[in-house]
């Protein structure tokens, strides 16, 4: 089932564009130049693709700024003829919010793609908006320092995708959230000015954070064109362990040991169920049971440490060995090469894939405090089972965050399509009890266009309100990626 994108517009204003306009897109060109403004079907589809298939996308012209000042002059040009702009990255975030329509502009930033400094002193790194992930991985890396921020679409999805997502990935446990690495920003704001607030102090203690506001906004507020960001020293000896427990609480009473007992060293801390790794197994080539039995849950864990005796492994196996003898494991595997942990990586990272060729699946991405897993797992469960009898949970994530991806399979005998449309009656249900423990119904891919309705219904007013000063004082024209994250008033 697709839902339609429908333009939602502050009251009061209104796009003065209602067509395509070929003066407007003539103006467009001559701030970036003929080659970056891209208008053909074919080569726009790319930027139009949705990767759940769950919206349509449209654009009047794909614009690729080379330069900040470019930016902001686009922004100046889009505020004067309020057509409403969509920042744009990778476009690998999976709740819609690069998603456009056919009177709006996307702006990539592929082409702002600059390392303009690796502080190997200071640890920090300065990059513009538009470099990929990886490349940045490796530009630390080549120094001998490590930025931690990773994740499964690292390889396309840009840094400044990443800061306006505040994206998680694997090693939050031990580094944070994109919002924990960044020290500054510079962003456009919606007016065309140019806020500079790329500075590399970890202190600076001088009013308002504004950098937050900028991260985790999916691109309503401005656009990020250039980031500072933290790094830290290269871990070069991980040890890495796949274990198998036969409850959820045994898994969280690890985790909480591990804190203790390897001086918090673990930057994973993964939990799989028999489901995921059984689908993995099924379907992704390579993929193999590391265990001579199955076991109901799967702990994936990694430590890495930069000291030049490799402490981590020391660490893990005498945490193994006390987890044993306390009866918390029923079996584990501790790497003993590169390939053996990046063949427990690979089992880890197969689920989402996987779960394709499962049929169609309706997926959750929800955080609750750590004591409320089991109780949050087994009631939900529960209750989904219970509504469409043969769905099949597909429970895994980063349980070290409270972060479950709690992911709903057709039962096999049942149309496809018949279950999607069941989306919001699902969905309901897993975000009725995430709030009722206290949990998030959204823990690390966004608002986008997917979740709005989720925000009016458990963001509190004050909380709404809020979001709706920032927007109407930062974007009183509403032309930064409207109808994205804030729900329209009732
Ligand atoms: C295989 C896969 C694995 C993933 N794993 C994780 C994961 O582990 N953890 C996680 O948190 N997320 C994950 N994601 C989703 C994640 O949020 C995105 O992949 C990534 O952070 C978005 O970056 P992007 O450059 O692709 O942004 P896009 O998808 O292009 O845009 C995302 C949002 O940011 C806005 N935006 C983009 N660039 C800018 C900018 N420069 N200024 C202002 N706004 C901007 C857009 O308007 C949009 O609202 C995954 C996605 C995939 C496909």
């Amino acid at each position: 089932m697709y839902f339609e994108y429908r333009f939602i517009l502050v009251s009061g204003t209104g796009s003065l564009m209602n067509r395509k306009d070929s003066d407007f897109v003539g103006s467009l060109r001559r701030v970036v130049g003929d080659a970056f403004v891209l208008e053909d079907r074919e080569r726009v589809s790319d930027y139009l693709k949705e990767r759940r298939g769950r919206f349509t996308s449209d654009t009047m012209a794909v614009v690729l700024p080379g330069s900040t000042d470019e930016v902001s002059q686009l922004i100046k040009l889009c505020r004067e003829r309020r057509v409403p702009m969509v920042p744009q990255g990778g476009n690998t975030g999976v709740c819609g919010g690069a998603v456009s329509t056919e009177r709006s502009i996307i702006v990539n930033l592929q082409r702002m793609n600059r390392i303009r400094k690796v502080d190997r002193l200071g640890y920090t790194l300065e990059a513009e908006a538009g470099c990929i992930l990886s490349n940045l991985q490796m530009a630390a890396q080549d120094k001998g320092l490590y930025l931690p921020l990773s994740l499964g679409a690292e390889g396309s999805c840009q840094i400044g995708g990443n800061l306006s997502t505040n994206a998680g990935g694997v090693n939050v446990l031990r580094y944070g959230n994109a919002r924990d690495l960044v020290l500054g920003v510079e962003v456009v704001l919606p007016s065309g000015e140019v806020w500079n607030g790329l500075n590399a102090l970890r202190k600076n203690n001088t009013g308002y954070d504004l950098k937050n506001v900028f991260i985790g906004a999916e691109g309503t507020l401005g656009i990020i064109t250039a980031a500072v960001l933290k790094l830290f020293p290269q871990p070069v000896h991980r040890s890495t362990v796949l274990i198998a427990v036969t409850s959820i609480d045994s898994a969280v009473e690890l985790f909480s040991r591990t804190r203790k007992e390897t001086s918090d060293f673990a930057s994973s801390f993964e939990l799989m169920s028999r489901i995921c790794v059984e689908a993995a197994f099924r379907n992704i080539p390579g993929c193999r049971d590391f265990f001579d039995q199955p076991y109901p849950w799967y702990v994936l864990m990694e430590l890495g440490d930069s000291t030049s005796d490799g402490i981590s492994k020391q660490l893990n196996e005498r945490f193994l060995e006390h987890a044993f003898e306390d009866g918390l494991i029923e079996d584990a595997v501790l790497a003993s090469s590169d390939k053996q942990a990046s063949d427990m990586w690979r089992l880890r990272e197969a689920i989402v894939e996987a779960q394709l060729y499962e049929g169609k699946s309706i997926k959750n991405d929800v955080s609750v405090p750590l004591g409320a897993i089991k109780p949050f797992i087994e009631r939900t469960v529960a209750a989904l089972e219970a509504r469409v009898p043969g769905a099949r949970s597909f429970v895994y994530g980063h349980i070290g965050d409270g972060n479950i991806h709690f992911n709903l399979s057709q039962p096999r005998d049942m149309d496809g399509d018949e279950f999607f449309s069941r989306w919001h009656e699902m969905t309901d249900i897993v975000h009725e009890i995430t709030d009722e423990l206290d949990g998030s119904f959204s823990a690390e891919h966004g608002i986008g266009l997917l979740k709005t309705r989720e925000m009016l219904r458990y963001k509190s007013a004050v909380e709404l309100g809020l979001l709706r000063s920032f927007k109407a004082a930062l974007d009183p024209d509403n032309i930064m990626n409207p109808g994205k994250v804030i729900p329209p008033a009732e």
